[in-house]
């Protein structure tokens, strides 16, 4: 099979790199492992920065979000009983996020590409990308029991953090970034109203808990729990009951309480792989980086670095510009970096680290009061939540161009 772009991975940005795209009129074929129903159920990401929103409805993907996303302008931030909302539009000149499922972002964006797109293969497992450093890359995958491969102009590799795109960077020319933490997300799926109208991030002596939700009648919550914990370990009514005593105000009040369908254990870990872009290979998305979920910025990054890749390409293709794709990974690098920024601060300032000192503790209740306090702190916060503009031309003017 021969196509422009090989697309590995039908997660968001192999999805949105697609449909992008299909809209310019560029051949692409998208290689899954998994199949369709797997793609569109796994429960992962659900805030939409206002630039991913822009983005999805630029790309005639925005309909049903419009519809069924929910507008959120602010988050309460808990600690020591009290709360305080930091406001978004009054701080970043009117900006706003929206709570959409990454589920449904890929249903949508799944639809649109059978509504007319090119090839989107499910249960095809991109087994290597080879020549990625020549003008005629190829991509060898296993489809219906067969080995195939795809000859193309360009690889994206929209493969997440398991998958095969990343190990075709040669070692030499592989810089990686990266660190652990040690304690884990336990999220939980309920079929409960939320109960607060906007999400809630508590610090807590006995660690950090994020209420959210996924629309009026289901709600998404999380607890900071130790690395090794399996979801089994912890019962309906533990998962409960450690919810109240975390999100516990002075003023009072309880979660309203509903059936658990769904549990999961995430572990938190920042990694970034340096250079994006190998020869004719471009990393996009969970392939080149992860960031701990505190700050909700991996579906973002992820739709920030198609967007820029997309546009490369169309350039690239159309008029022969190479300036994007050769200015692609430190466009997006900058971006990632201050996302990778965002989300450890945020981590570092809500979760008890098990060797917490009481100092420790002092300087993260010292950060959330700055942040109740100043204006400037609070700014720098909204600013990072609601997102950073998908704007390309600091890096052009300042980032130093990957070596071919
Ligand atoms: C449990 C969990 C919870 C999360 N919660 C949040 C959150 O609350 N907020 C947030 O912002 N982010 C969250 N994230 C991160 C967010 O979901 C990711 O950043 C986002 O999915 C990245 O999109 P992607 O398209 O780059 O990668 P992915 O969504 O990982 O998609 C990659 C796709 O490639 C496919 N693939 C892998 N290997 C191959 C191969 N060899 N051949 C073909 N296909 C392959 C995979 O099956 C997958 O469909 C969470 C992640 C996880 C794992």
């Amino acid at each position: 099979m021969r196509t422009t772009v090989a697309i590995i991975g039908a997660g968001p940005a192999g999805l949105l790199l697609a449909r992008l795209l299909d809209a310019a009129g560029i051949e692409s074929v998208v290689l899954e492992s998994h199949d369709r129903a797997y793609v569109e159920r796994r429960q992962r990401a659900g805030i939409l920065e206002h630039g991913t929103a822009d983005a999805l409805r630029a790309a005639g993907a925005g309909a049903r979000m419009d519809r069924e996303g929910l507008r959120h302008t602010g988050i309460e931030l808990r600690f020591e009983g009290r709360r305080h909302r930091v406001d978004f539009p009054s701080l970043t000149g009117g900006r706003s996020v929206t709570v959409y499922a990454q589920t449904e972002v890929c249903k949508d964006l799944i639809a649109l590409r059978f509504r007319g797109g090119g090839p989107l293969l499910f249960g095809a497992e991109a087994l290597a990308v080879e020549d990625a450093d020549t003008d005629a890359p190829r991509v060898r995958y296993r489809h219906e029991g067969r080995e195939s491969v795809l000859h193309c102009a360009y690889v994206a590799g929209c493969d997440g953090y398991w998958g095969v795109s990343r190990a075709a960077v040669p070692a030499a020319l592989s810089r990686t970034y990266e660190r652990r933490y040690p304690y884990a997300w336990l999220g939980v799926l309920a079929d409960a109203p939320p109960s607060h109208d906007e999400l809630v991030y508590a610090r807590h002596d006995r660690g950090f808990a994020l209420l959210s939700m996924r629309s009026p009648t289901v709600s998404r919550l999380y607890l900071q729990v130790p690395e090794s914990t399996r979801a089994a370990d912890w019962s309906e009514r533990a998962i409960w009951d450690e919810l109240d005593l975390r999100l516990a105000t002075d003023d009072g009040g309880r979660l309203a309480r509903g059936p658990i369908t769904a549990t999961s254990v995430t572990p938190m870990r920042s990694h970034v792989h340096e250079p994006m872009r190998h020869g004719r290979l471009f990393l996009a998305g969970d392939a080149a980086h992860i960031v701990p979920p505190t700050g909700a910025k991996g579906l973002n990054l992820a739709v920030g670095d198609v967007v820029t890749l997309a546009r490369a390409l169309v350039a690239h293709h159309a008029d022969g510009d190479p300036t994007g794709l050769d200015t692609y990974s430190a466009t997006c690098l900058r971006r990632v970096w201050q996302a990778e920024r965002f989300a450890y601060a945020m981590t570092a300032m809500l979760h008890r680290d098990p060797d917490a000192t009481p100092f420790d503790d002092r300087l993260q209740l010292a950060r959330l009061d700055r942040i109740a306090t100043s204006r400037a702190a609070a700014t720098d916060l909204a600013e990072s939540y609601t997102g950073l503009p998908f704007d390309d031309e600091g890096a052009r003017k300042g980032g130093t161009p990957e070596p071919r």
